[in-house]
């Protein structure tokens, strides 16, 4: 089973792993109270449908007004968004997120896998965020750092500390990472997940990390 993105992003808050403000919306009129409620004068609306590549595809939009906003939910709300993660038929939206403009520096991407053959839960981290990890692991293969958890001691500190130097973050933002990382093992092991990914995970303008995607595929059994 797929969660949608703010379904995703309501699970990654109750294990502390930090999100943009956002209000999912129905229809124009929840669109406009969602941006009323979060503030501000700059959004980003994003299309809710379990595929990627929406960002490319037109399905997130960042608007500068209360007008715009409203004329990209309306063109969203109802249609079908073809990315090519998609199919070519495309997914329907019957949702959007309304979200605060987050103030990107760097775009990382963190995710948690099963490594079936190994029987051990994977954490993968690449500091080119944004790209699809299939083709960073085709093209530069040395982008990609990865730690395995020992189910019997759980993730451990020097393997936290191993991908925030990897991804080159410093001061705080390691222990940033730390409690992102630590957040993503409890979620994937209590909620029994087959993979979490987050892509991008932002480095902001103040040097903070927020998830700003969320991906979280739950094991059908
Ligand atoms: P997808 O992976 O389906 O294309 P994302 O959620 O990753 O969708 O969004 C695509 C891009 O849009 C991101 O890489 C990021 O640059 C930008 N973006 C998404 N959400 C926000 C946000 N809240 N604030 C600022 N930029 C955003
Ligand atoms: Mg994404």
């Amino acid at each position: 089973m797929n969660l949608h993105e703010y379904q995703a992003k309501g699970v990654f808050a109750q294990y502390g792993v930090p999100v943009p403000e956002g209000q999912v919306a129905n229809s124009l009129h929840e669109a406009e109270r969602a941006a009323q409620t979060l503030g501000g004068t700059r959004w980003v609306v994003k299309a809710q449908v379990h595929a990627g590549g929406r960002g490319k595809a037109g399905g997130v939009k960042l608007v500068s007004s209360v007008d715009e906003l409203k004329s990209e939910a309306d063109r969203l709300i109802g249609s079908n968004l073809v990315t090519h993660q998609s199919g070519a038929e495309g997914q329907p939206i019957n949702q959007v997120l309304i979200e605060g403009v987050s103030d990107i520096a760097r775009e990382l991407y963190l995710s948690v896998v099963v490594d079936r053959g190994r029987k051990r839960i994977v954490f993968m981290a690449s500091s080119e965020g944004g790209m699809d990890i299939e083709e960073v692991a085709a093209e530069t293969p040395e982008k990609i750092h990865t730690v395995a958890v020992d189910p019997v001691v759980g993730l451990q500190p020097y393997q936290t500390r191993q991908i925030a130097f990897g991804l080159g973050l410093e001061g705080a933002q390691v222990k940033e990472l730390g409690a992102i990382m630590g957040g993503l093992y409890r979620l994937f092991t209590e909620r029994d997940a087959s993979l979490v990914e987050i892509n991008p995970l932002v480095v902001t303008g103040e040097g903070h990390l927020i998830a700003l995607d969320a991906k979280v595929n739950l094991d059908e059994n």
